[in-house]
């Protein structure tokens, strides 16, 4: 069973406008991977469509991991594969605290058909041992734990979140949509620190910078360029840097020229 992420001339829209024209591409498990772009390309609404966020229709293509085409499952059976789409979680939960909602999570993916879910929980002290290491390694107040979900959480603290949830989890392909907003450096370095500490052969990385300098922190493996709604340009590290020097515009030229 592959731990590749293979993405197949997927085609998806919003209402009636084509965003995804056919992307293709394949993210290798235990490999970071950065897909990148200039504003608008489609690169969100290709981490929505993987999370299988119910406001986009895909129209066509198919996304492999692990022996299934995940397009057909709902994303909590996603997440039981072994993805992690940080974003695929609620923002703001009342009355759920960090605590009762990363043990849930972890319940979750521990469940299975026909057991009784009591069976298959994680023993309380198991779960708080978890969790303390969690919040030890990245240096989190043990209080974070017990306020409630999302709260008030400045854009640090969310992101601390979100790694300790990847520290719990174990996924085995985390695909991570880093926006800009409310990226600052704090949180920048919390989200390059945790990849840099969890990825490996038992987890890759599929992150989606809107922000070039998150690359200055996170060093991908391969890099891919999306421009309107497809794939155009793939490379390594090098290609990051080319076009953090040079923009997107030679790259349009170039793709116009040989069109
Ligand atoms: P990126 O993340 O690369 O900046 P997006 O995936 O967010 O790009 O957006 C791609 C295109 O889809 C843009 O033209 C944007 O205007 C459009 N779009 C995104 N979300 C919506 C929405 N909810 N309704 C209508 N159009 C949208
Ligand atoms: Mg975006």
């Amino acid at each position: 069973m592959s731990n590749d992420l293979v993405i197949k001339d997927l085609r998806a829209q919003i209402g009636d406008k084509e965003i995804l024209k056919g992307v293709n591409l394949t993210v290798q498990g235990g490999a970071i991977h950065a897909i990148m772009g200039p504003n608008g390309s489609g690169k969100s609404t290709l981490a929505s469509v993987i999370a299988g966020h119910p406001g986009y229709e895909v129209t066509g293509g198919e996304i492999w991991y692990r022996g299934q085409n995940i397009l057909e499952l709902e994303p909590d059976e996603r997440s039981k594969l072994g993805l992690f789409l940080a974003f695929q979680y609620p923002v703001s939960v009342p009355g759920v605290t960090v605590a009762n909602f990363l043990r849930a999570a972890i319940n979750a993916h521990r469940a299975e058909e026909g057991k009784d879910p009591k069976e298959t929980a994680i023993p309380v002290a198991e779960f708080r041992k978890q969790l303390r290491e969690g919040m030890k390694l990245l240096e989190m107040d043990e209080s974070f734990a017990r306020r409630y979900l999302n709260e008030g959480f400045s854009g640090g603290e969310k992101k601390r979140l979100e790694i300790l949830q990847m520290t719990m989890l174990k996924p085995s392909m985390a695909v991570m949509d880093e926006t800009d907003s409310g990226l600052d450096i704090d949180a920048l370095r919390i989200v390059a620190e945790g990849v840099n500490r969890l990825a490996g052969p038992n987890m890759g990385v599929l992150v989606i910078t809107h922000y070039q300098r998150l690359l200055n922190y996170i060093k991908p493996q391969f890099v891919s360029v999306m421009m309107d709604g497809r794939i155009v340009r793939e490379g390594g590290p090098e290609l990051a840097l080319e076009l953090e020097e040079k923009g997107y515009d030679w790259l349009r030229e170039e793709l116009a020229g040989t069109a």
